[in-house]
């Protein structure tokens, strides 16, 4: 591949974005971030240390001692593989939580801008392009009605053996929304220049393709 290609893939929780943009990746044969895993070590690192978010002398220093990396889909907190370790409810709420600070962002923003500089990627997350790949080649702002995102959520808990009231993974999602469209420091919002792809109803092939399309990707 000549030129660099940073496509963004931006969205709420739930709409289907890490699903769509690893298949994406791969199909063009670059590499996949998923900066959402990033903020969710960070979370697990945090509540693991019991560490309270408004005693910001002890994040400062538990950020200085932080080393995150993502490869080959797989996210490695201080060399530990947590791929796993992460995707908890408990988790997801902190990392929301810890998202919303300057400090938390500002260290991982710097990576993900050191990622998408180097190589081809399909970056996913709230403010990829808005703010980290604000000169991405494509962008894309995912949606999908809450309940069709709770149900997704639910059925992957499901999957994984986990039981889960479906009315308090919406009720959660939509917390989860709320903080991350509102809050001060880059919101999650659709970029001018990013194209919307509603995912309600749609198969996790379809949006692929559609997005393959827009790119104009042939394998
Ligand atoms: O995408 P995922 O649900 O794994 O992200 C976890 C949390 O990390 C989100 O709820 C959001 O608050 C935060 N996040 C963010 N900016 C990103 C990616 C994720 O603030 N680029």
């Amino acid at each position: 591949m000549k030129n660099k290609i940073r496509i963004a893939i931006d969205g709420p929780s739930g709409a289907g974005k890490s699903t769509i943009a690893k298949r994406v990746a791969k199909q063009m044969g670059i590499d996949y971030i998923d900066t959402g895993a990033m903020y969710r070590a960070i979370g697990c690192k945090i509540l693991e240390n019991r560490i309270d978010l408004k005693d910001k002398e002890a994040l400062k220093q538990l950020l200085a001692q932080t080393e995150i990396d993502f490869i080959d889909g797989t996210i490695i907190l201080d060399g530990e593989i947590v791929n796993d370790k992460i995707r908890t409810p408990a988790v997801s709420k902190i990392a929301s939580d810890a998202s919303a600070l300057p400090e938390v962002r500002e260290k991982l923003v710097v990576l993900q801008r050191k990622m998408g500089q180097v190589k081809s990627v399909v970056m996913d997350g709230r403010d990829i392009g808005t703010n980290v790949l604000t000169d991405a080649e494509y962008k894309f702002f995912m949606t999908a009605s809450s309940a069709e995102r709770a149900k997704r959520r639910w059925l992957e808990l499901s999957e994984k053996g986990e039981t889960a009231d479906l009315a308090q993974v919406e009720a959660d999602i939509i917390q989860r929304d709320h903080n991350d469209s509102t809050r001060v420091l880059n919101p999650l919002k659709k970029a001018g220049d990013a194209i919307e792809l509603d995912t309600t109803g749609m198969t996790i092939e379809e949006v692929t393709q559609k997005i393959l399309e827009v790119i104009k990707w042939q394998s």
